[in-house]
């Protein structure tokens, strides 16, 4: 089936459903196409809060904001992206709140605010409240807000649509091909503007905080067509995942007065970062984390994990504040963490890098700023670069209102000038080729074992400390588990739901984005946020403020560089 729209927004997580609402306030034809319904996206499982410099609880200040999350990016944070951000999230945040988002409040009736790692008061003082939030739900109402204001707006949905491929001819973008699951149909869509906000690749890893459907397709999809994306080596670990399963416990827990200890009771991150012990960035507090149970100062019979000890805490404060998280623990590990500490370890989260755009979300062709016409991206499948190496944590949220909304309308603006293109005849092509050779793939593989495979492997060679030998075995096993997928196995050969076939699908945009992630890993020799290189332990300033980008030509993979936009801000050693 065929259809045209003005504007096709891939993806309707935080970051599509902005894109949709503010191209439809530009008032063009909008639709919107999610693999989920849209109120299942991940973002609706963000926990903590959205970070904007309200000041409400204590004074604060954008340039504050902007000067965090450049010192917690490593200094490779664009500072025009993070000043738009630090400046435009303020407003964003009301906007949210007059849509009728139901913050928690203060006793004067402004919207409240918590600590989070790395938001800081005076350039690095002292921790500051910064994190709007609704107790541990902060993504669930954002997102149900949004739709809500899209439904209000009669945008179109396509919900359970696969999108298989994005059809670019001559650096043009003409036109979106998706599969729908209920009929197993592939559509064809022309438009005048796409935007891609499909969301990141956490299911690349064994344990992680994402979802499902986090399989990283669209990042895939570009970088088959020879497309770079940027700075994939910046992959973030989430400190407290619940131990095992990795679960994610929000940093919100640590926001509201939450402490790490190691075996014997100690609060270890007052060695790491005496200023703001528990609440470092990320990326320290994981490293930290692994180093203490690496030193034998771990809990437990396989001394494995640590504690994140809330019992200080008034009851009352983790019942209103943090009940999500609570019923976590108490549910997967039988901990009330009002009584007891809860079992944590990091857990993969976010991909720092992805798709890379222009600061109006254009997607970026090379490393000479080449644009492909018409194409844009927000959201965590993009890279502007705001997180640089690590992201502070609330600033996704952020994230996904500010430059969500600037590619909405940059999308709208571009669509009103252009003309819809024609689609040659066979524009779904080799999407049905690739999904018949799936389907009727009948080899000795199974997709499950094979995703746990690549999953296991990516927790052993490309995790929170890395070496040359480790990435360089990592390489390897991905390069080998993308030869045995040509031998795949599937048995549901059918046309409705056939969730068998999305899963393989699924798969292979999995394994794509594990070799972008792998290849930038090995490739970047210094030690640079979340990257932590044990052979090259120091960040390399005058060989590496640079962004990376990853791409394949004629089945190699290949490097291109960006400069780091720099700014007020000069790269100075990173201590908290
Ligand atoms: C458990 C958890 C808690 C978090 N807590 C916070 C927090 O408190 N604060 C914060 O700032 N950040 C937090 N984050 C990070 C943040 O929530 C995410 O980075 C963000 O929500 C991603 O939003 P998105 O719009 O880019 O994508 P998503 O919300 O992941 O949405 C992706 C969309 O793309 C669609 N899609 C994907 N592939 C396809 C395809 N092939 N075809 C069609 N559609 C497709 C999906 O259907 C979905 O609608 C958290 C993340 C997790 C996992």
């Amino acid at each position: 089936m065929a259809h045209q729209h003005d504007v096709i927004v891939i993806g309707a997580g935080g970051s599509g459903l902005t894109a949709a609402l503010y191209a439809a306030k530009q008032g063009v034809d909008v639709a919107v196409i999610s693999k989920l319904y849209p109120t299942r996206s991940h973002t609706g499982a963000a926990q903590g809060g959205i970070g904007a410099a309200l000041g409400n609880v204590e004074e604060d200040h954008w340039e504050w904001h902007m000067f965090d999350t450049i010192k917690g990016g490593d200094y490779l944070t664009d500072q025009d992206a993070a000043e738009i951000f630090a400046k435009e999230v303020i407003e964003a945040v009301l906007e949210l709140e007059h849509m009728g988002l139901p913050f928690d409040r203060l006793p004067n009736g402004r919207i409240a605010q918590r600590r989070f790692g790395g938001h800081t008061k005076e350039y690095g003082k002292a921790a500051v409240h910064r994190a709007a939030h609704a107790a541990d739900r902060t993504g669930h109402m954002i997102l149900q807000t949004l739709y809500q204001q899209c439904v209000k707006h009669n945008l179109t949905f396509y919900n359970e649509f696969h999108v298989t491929d994005v059809i670019i001819e001559d650096n043009v973008a003409k036109g979106v091909v998706a599969y729908e699951l209920a009929t197993g149909e592939l559509h064809t869509f022309q438009a005048k503007a796409i935007v891609i906000a499909s969301g990141g690749y956490g299911r690349a890893w064994k344990v992680t905080s994402n979802a499902f459907t986090l399989t990283g397709d669209l990042q895939a999809i570009l970088y088959r067509k020879g497309l770079p994306l940027e700075d994939m080596e910046f992959y973030q670990f989430h400190p407290t995942g619940l131990f095992p399963l990795g679960i994610l416990l929000t940093e919100g827990a640590r926001g509201e007065g939450g402490i790490l200890r190691n075996d014997s009771g100690e609060r270890f991150m007052e060695r790491y970062a005496p200023t703001i012990k528990d609440l470092a960035p990320r990326d320290m507090v994981a490293r930290a984390m692994y180093l203490e149970v690496r030193e034998g100062r771990g809990v437990g019979p396989r001394k494995d994990h640590v504690l994140l000890d809330l019992t200080h805490l008034p009851a009352e404060t983790i019942h209103k504040k943090l009940p999500d998280i609570s019923e976590f623990a108490w549910i997967y590990q039988g901990v009330d963490p009002t009584k007891q500490p809860v079992p944590v370890m990091p857990t993969a989260h976010y991909a720092m890098g992805g798709i890379p755009t222009t600061l109006s979300g254009e997607v970026i062709a090379d490393d000479k700023n080449t644009l492909i016409a018409g194409l844009y991206a927000a959201g965590e499948v993009a890279c502007v670069s705001l997180h640089g190496a690590n992201r502070l944590g609330t600033n996704s949220l952020g994230d996904l209102v500010v430059f969500g909304r600037r590619a909405g309308t940059a999308a709208a603006k571009f669509a009103k000038s252009a003309e819809l293109h024609d689609l040659s005849p066979d524009a779904s092509g080799e999407s049905r080729e690739r999904l018949e050779r799936v389907r009727n793939s009948s080899g000795k593989e199974s997709v499950a074992a094979l995703r746990a495979e690549l999953q296991q492997a990516m927790q052993d060679y490309a995790s929170v400390f890395r070496t040359e030998e480790l990435l360089a075995k990592g390489v390897e096993a991905v390069a080998e588990l993308q030869e045995r997928y040509k031998n795949i196995g599937v048995q549901d050969k059918g046309e409705r739901y056939n969730t068998e076939l999305v899963e393989a699908m699924e798969l292979g945009y999995l394994l794509e984005v594990s070799e972008a992630t792998v290849h930038s890993c090995l490739n970047r020799k210094e030690s640079r946020g979340a990257h932590a290189r044990e052979d090259y332990p120091e960040r390399d300033d005058k060989n590496w403020l640079k962004h990376s980008l990853v791409y394949r030509k004629n089945g190699k993979v290949d490097f291109m560089y960006k400069p780091v936009v720099l700014g007020k801000f000069e790269p100075k050693a990173r201590t908290y």
